[in-house]
């Protein structure tokens, strides 16, 4: 059976030796259930270290909104416990406005207020004393590189520099969690690229610990030092975005977070045959299997001597070109970081180089 990492316990996760200014958030037994709908959180284990950031990715309707609404207290768990540090935040008879918790939040919309202009909405979050002036409003505009429009109307900017007056308003209070939901799904994509990569770097400077929730696959491992992929209420996979890419639990997760393709194998003692040749295989895994193969583990060649197969789709997609191949009567998917050099029809041979691969039992 492959062991895959699964939501961890603390005993896992290192948690019950971890010293109290490291703990950060943890989220145990979360439960909730809509009165008409159902179950939508079905006993959710999370915890994420103070000063790093957690990616939820999963997809529409699995929970995600929920979750964050229940950490923020703007949501109430029918079951289960939010810590942060020492302090317990909601659960074990305890309940913390969400207003005393110091967590920022960010929403999908941004939710700025238009009649007021960037330095009230930095501020807006503030004490009554600092929120038309105050060295936090200023910091936080410098934060975000938005020093030069501070008496600007939020209804004159582009969505990336409101996005950046979204982010600076929830972390000019200083909160010790910042929740985002979503934040850059109202962005083109280049400017998401961009602003990301800025929110990023923003996050690592301050240290915040922060829980981002996304449906995109390449935003929770770029922004997530740990991802937690959900499906239907439940954590499927808890881990860094190497072991949720590289060892997925189940063949589910594999193709929600990836190309992936799957190869009948027989395996024993760390390596695994298939009808076209043998590959190292890890070592944990034996019997009837299924190999996970990522199209960036499939090399092509010209050559058709060796293993062969057919080309039967070739996709351009500008950065890399996408093939997809009949092998011995099996799909395989290729991916190369050039323009098409094969076409549909044509015979090449194919390479899995020496690496070690992932699979499932059959
Ligand atoms: P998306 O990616 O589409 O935003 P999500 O993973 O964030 O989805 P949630 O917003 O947490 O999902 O919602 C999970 C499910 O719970 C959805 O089917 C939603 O309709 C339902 N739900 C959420 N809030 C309520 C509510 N207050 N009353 C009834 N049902 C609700």
């Amino acid at each position: 059976m492959p062991a895959g990492p699964v939501a961890d316990s603390d005993a896992e996760s290192g948690l019950e030796s971890t010293p109290e200014s490291t703990v950060g958030l943890v989220i145990e037994g979360v439960e909730k259930a809509f009165p008409g709908y159902g179950q939508v959180l079905d006993g959710v284990d999370l915890h994420v270290a103070a000063g790093t950031s957690l990616a939820v990715l999963g997809p529409s309707g699995c929970g995600k909104t929920t979750l964050l609404r229940i950490i923020a207290g703007l949501d109430v768990p029918d079951r289960g416990s939010v810590r942060l540090g020492t302090r317990v935040l909601s659960g074990q008879g305890a309940w913390v406005e969400p207003e005393r918790r110091n967590i920022g939040m960010v929403f999908q919309d941004w939710a700025l207020f238009e009649h007021l202009n960037v330095s009230r909405n930095v501020g807006f979050g503030l004490p009554r004393s600092e929120r038309r002036s105050s060295t936090r409003i200023d910091e936080g505009l410098e934060l975000v590189g938005l020093s030069d429009f501070a008496e600007r109307s939020t209804t004159t900017l582009s969505g990336g520099q409101r996005q950046r007056v979204a982010l600076a308003r929830a972390l000019a209070p200083r909160p010790e969690v910042l929740l985002l939901d979503e934040p850059f799904s109202n962005l083109d994509a280049a400017l998401r690229a961009s602003v990301r990569g800025e929110v990023r770097r923003i996050l690592r400077e301050l240290s915040v610990t922060s829980v981002f929730v996304t449906h995109d696959q390449e935003e929770a491992f770029l922004l997530g030092d740990r991802v937690a992929v959900m499906n239907e209420g439940k954590v499927v996979q808890f881990g860094t975005p190497i072991e949720i890419y590289e060892r997925p639990v189940n063949k589910w997760l594999a193709t929600f977070v990836g190309d992936a393709t799957f190869v009948e194998a027989m395996a024993s003692d760390g390596s695994a045959r298939t009808s076209f040749g043998e590959v190292r295989l890890d070592p944990s895994i034996s019997g009837e299997v299924e190999l996970l193969i990522r199209p960036e583990r499939v090399g092509l060649m010209a050559s058709t001597s060796g293993v062969t197969g057919t080309v039967t789709e070739v996709e351009y997609l500008g950065h890399s070109t996408r093939y997809a191949l009949e092998v011995d009567g099996q799909l395989l998917v290729a991916r190369q970081s050039s323009s098409p050099q094969y076409e549909v029809g044509q015979s090449v041979g194919i390479d899995l180089g020496d690496g070690e691969f992932w699979g499932f039992p059959r």
